[in-house]
């Protein structure tokens, strides 16, 4: 009989996180002196034990028993073959996806909220305020929050805030609190709608809010978190890419394609880094993270220092990036609209290890519906990137006549991105792309900015 899916038992999961730094050669992130960054003056806005861990090279770093047992509410989570998605491409290729959307908030987020909302109580934090783009990072952090006592305050993304009501409510049944932003509530808010009144807000500027609430906070009991682009988030989320080898190797199985959406780079860096290590040591694979073209931070813009928040709060950051003030279009895939990616998915892009792709919004959508209607569950708009880029690439074997593996990470369900499913039902979804005007307007702020250096790792 074929597999259709691959479960690990509970003893089986994975005891210590894949650190790719121990692997790999990166620019140091840069203060506003020019200099590295060091720990010390991350300090006000993250608790120390994350910031050794943001800047540890050990290989291996070991899953504390705290966060395993949260863990098991929902992993080991499926390796599943979807095999009515293959047979109604016609294709040979054996399609394999990894479903994160079986967590309590029903993406890969919890991966790495549970981990920060744990260090964060270890060192005596009370409150964590962040800020969140579809809701889906608000929602996981506000339920790691609830597991251990903690506040939480989110700030949201305006257009997603108005497009996906029921994030808010899922925030605030954890216990979290939710405000659109930009909030007047800080002044890096008020400085964004002074600029524009009728502003969709970004994930800049959300951040921004974020980090100057919990370094404004006199009291010395808050820290901020994010969800994605550091280093310590793509640590957490390795834990999706070393059971899903476990499960490959159950099945006498390796993958030939591997791929992920990539808004900051964390569901896609968590799947594809512990294979990308045997891709280093020689392994023939492809690795594809996938973006949307209306935010086309990998394939278009440039590798660059940048500030990873649009007031310009956190250290310049060596990364792919469209620039600190760039607001991408309101596409519904929220999770993807973000100016920068995470240092280390834009250093291994750079060195050619991996290889970007992009995909409009209506190509989504069409692979979104056709994996529903053959695979049952229902993804989000982020997911539905990396389900179109699989889809072509099983096209592109069936061109080939080779039975080639084909691996994605299903990073969330859609089952709160209905308003988006109706809208293209209907046909007012259209395809949003950056122009080359606008591609140039972004990047002068990059003039008088540091250039990384072109780093070789292998
Ligand atoms: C947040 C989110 C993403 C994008 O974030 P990454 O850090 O790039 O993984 C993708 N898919 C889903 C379902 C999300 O919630």
């Amino acid at each position: 009989m074929d597999v259709r899916k691959v479960v690990l038992r509970e003893d089986e999961m994975p005891r210590e996180w894949y650190n790719i730094l121990a692997d790999i050669k990166m620019n140091p992130p840069l203060g506003p002196d020019g200099n590295p960054v060091s720990p010390d003056m991350l300090a006000p806005v993250f608790p120390m034990n994350l910031i050794e861990q943001e800047v540890s090279s050990e290989r291996w770093i070991k899953i504390p028993e705290e966060v395993l047992g949260i863990y098991k509410i929902w992993r080991p989570s499926p390796l599943v073959r979807a095999v009515n998605l293959e047979k109604a491409l016609g294709t040979p290729a054996r399609i394999y996806y990894k479903n994160e959307g079986v967590s309590p908030p029903g993406s890969h987020k919890p991966n790495t909220a549970v981990p920060q909302a744990y260090y964060n109580k270890v060192f005596g934090i009370k409150r964590i305020t962040t800020e969140t783009g579809a809701g889906q990072w608000g929602s996981a952090l506000s339920f790691a929050c609830s597991q251990f006592g903690l506040e939480c305050r989110v700030y949201m993304v305006r257009v997603s805030f108005e497009q996906k009501p029921y994030r808010k409510t899922m925030m605030q049944t954890w216990g979290g609190v939710c405000v659109p932003s930009p909030s007047t509530e800080t002044k890096a808010g008020r400085e964004a709608l002074e600029k524009d009144p009728n502003t969709p807000g970004s994930l800049g500027i959300a951040i921004s809010e974020a980090v100057e609430a919990a370094v404004s906070d006199t009291s010395g009991q808050t820290r901020y978190s994010l969800g994605s682009v550091l280093n310590h988030v793509m640590l957490h989320q390795t834990v999706i890419g070393l059971e899903a080898k476990k499960q490959f190797a159950l099945i006498n199985e390796y993958p030939d394609i591997i791929i992920g959406c990539a808004g900051g780079g964390s569901n896609f860096a968590g799947t594809a880094f512990p294979f990308t290590l045997d891709k280093v040591n020689g392994k023939a694979i492809e690795i594809y993270p996938v973006e949307p073209a209306a935010c086309p931070t990998l394939t278009k813009a440039p590798f660059v220092y940048d500030h990873g928040d649009t007031a310009g709060y956190t250290p310049l950051l060596p990364m792919h990036s469209l620039g600190h003030a760039f607001v991408p279009a309101p596409i519904h895939a929220g999770g993807l609209r973000y100016h920068g990616m995470a240092p280390t998915v834009s250093q291994l892009v750079n060195e050619g290890i991996l290889t970007a792709k992009s995909v409009n919004q209506l190509e989504c959508y069409e692979a979104g519906v056709l994996f529903a209607r053959t695979e049952g569950h229902i993804p989000a708009p982020e997911t539905a990137h990396a389900i179109a880029q699989a889809i072509r690439e099983a096209k592109q074997a069936k061109e080939e006549g080779k039975a080639k593996v084909i691996f994605f990470n299903w990073s969330g369900h859609g089952c709160l991105d209905l308003g988006a499913y109706e809208r293209y039902f209907s046909g007012a979804l259209q395809n949003l792309e950056m122009s080359g005007e606008e591609m140039r307007a972004a990047m002068e702020i990059f003039k008088n900015y540091p250039k990384p250096a072109n780093l070789k790792s292998r």
